[in-house]
């Protein structure tokens, strides 16, 4: 906590949310629902009220869904909350001793409680041509409406660098879009440091099947062009792809500046408590831009998962309000690409020394993944398994040691393991 002298807020201030995204929309709803009565303020940097990502590459892309599948909340509740939307206004500075934020417009406002959920950006690595026309990176409405764009009617050639889960999801609509995918990735089998390399396989199967073709393990050595348009990308293992379109998909990097030039603690993201609670007095940080303790592992975590902005932007703005809240749900997410819906729950970092357990079948893509650590289910993945969720999520809370057997036997129920 930081121990400065820090001027007591103005007593008409109001909570002040730094960021548009899904955790900011959802905090701004708990605000109201938990009958804070005063001013809520929104800073969104993007020209658009808040909306949620996970549509952006997939239905959204895909033309099989619209502007309302983008909207947590729709924007009549805005106005109908009396909370106010600054679109196209930044933070610039915050001021925890002064408790003041400015904003880009020049303008100083002050808050009671503000909460930090500037999210993250992708992360640019200075490929050679990377600024040539036809280079994309990928995080916002705008962007999925550009390649929507590109991709409809098919028949380009698409360079994906990046074969995390975002880098997949955006080959796969290209896909089913018509177009053609070459897909590069540091690993030998995509999405591998996520779930390893036997279920990863499952998934460059199917994108296989469907006709994406993968350059593993390959990074950009160079994007050629011609006239300053990208025409091609040469791998580091030599191989040229043409291109068209090409897609740098190498991660994202929590948006800190702001925190980090207001002294906050940063530590792969702003430093919180479970609690959500940065090192300033009356700033919290949630959603993907924060790195929380979580109470289960007792260690640090930072998510970049939906599912994460929604509990983190319900915890903060309790925090906020005084009420006892802590981040302890199980971190989960989930992905589509082509017919495979997949589900996750669990601590990614105690999966690394885990033994991975499977009930059902890899090869009809039917099956519920486990990792078990010294006995005990750390995480699961059901892949076009539906409704075990919060059986998955009960197992690993309950931190039971499980019998391997009965655990890959799909004739006993996850509830009596
Ligand atoms: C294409 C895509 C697909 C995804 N699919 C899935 C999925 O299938 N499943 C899943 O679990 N997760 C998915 N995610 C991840 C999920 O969308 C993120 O975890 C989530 O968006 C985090 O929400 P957030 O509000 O914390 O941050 P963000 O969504 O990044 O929002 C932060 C907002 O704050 C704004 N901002 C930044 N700095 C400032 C500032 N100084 N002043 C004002 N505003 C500022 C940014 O412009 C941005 O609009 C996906 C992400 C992407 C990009």
């Amino acid at each position: 906590m930081d121990e400065s002298p820090s001027t007591p807020s103005p007593a008409n201030a109001g909570m002040v949310i730094i960021g548009g995204g899904l955790t900011a929309a959802t905090a701004a709803e708990t605000l109201r629902k938990e009958g804070w009565g005063g001013a809520v303020t929104i800073l969104a940097e993007e020209d658009e009220i808040p909306y949620q990502r996970p549509p952006l590459s997939k239905g959204f892309l895909a033309g099989k869904e619209g502007e309302d599948a983008l909207l947590p909340l729709p924007a009549s509740w805005y106005p109908e909350n009396n909370v106010t939307v600054l679109t196209g206004t930044a933070a610039t500075a915050l001021n925890p001793q002064a408790h003041t934020v400015t904003l880009s417009d020049g303008r100083t406002l002050p808050y009671a409680k503000v909460l930090i959920a500037t999210g993250a950006a992708p992360r640019r690595i200075p490929f050679p041509g990377v600024d040539l026309k036809g280079v994309y990176t990928f995080r916002t409405k705008s962007d999925s409406l550009a390649m929507k764009e590109l991709f409809t009617g098919g028949g380009k050639n698409v360079v994906m660098i990046g074969s995390g889960w975002i880098g997949m999801e955006i080959a796969a609509t290209a896909t089913e879009l018509g177009n053609h995918v070459a897909l590069m990735g540091l690993e030998d089998v995509p999405l591998s440091a996520a779930i390893g390399a036997e279920l990863g396989t499952v998934f460059a199967d199917r994108h296989k099947e469907a006709g994406v073709r993968f350059e593993l393990p390959a990074s950009a050595a160079e994007i050629q062009g011609t006239d300053g348009v990208a025409t091609s990308v040469l791998t580091t293992t030599g191989v040229t792809l043409p291109a068209d379109i090409v897609i740098v998909a190498v991660g994202v990097v929590p948006n800190i500046a702001l925190a980090q030039a207001a002294g906050l603690t940063i530590n792969n993201g702003i430093e919180v408590t479970a609690s959500l609670q940065t090192s300033a007095a009356d700033v919290f940080a949630a959603g993907d831009v924060a790195n929380a303790m979580h109470p289960f592992t007792g260690a640090f975590a930072r998510s970049e998962h939906w599912a994460n902005a929604i509990a983190s932007g319900k915890v903060a703005a309790k925090s906020m309000l005084g009420q006892e809240a802590v981040l302890d749900d199980i971190p989960y997410f989930y992905t589509d690409q082509f017919d495979l819906g997949m589900e996750y729950s669990g601590f990614g970092a105690l999966t690394r020394d885990a033994e991975t357990v499977v009930r059902g079948s890899l090869e009809t893509r039917e099956f519920i993944a486990f990792w078990v650590l010294d006995g005990r289910v750390v995480a699961g993945m059901n892949v076009n398994i539906w409704d075990v969720q919060d059986a998955i999520k009960e197992l690993i809370s309950s931190r039971r040691i499980v019998d391997m057997a009965r655990l890959a036997d799909p004739q006993t129920p996850l509830e009596a393991l």
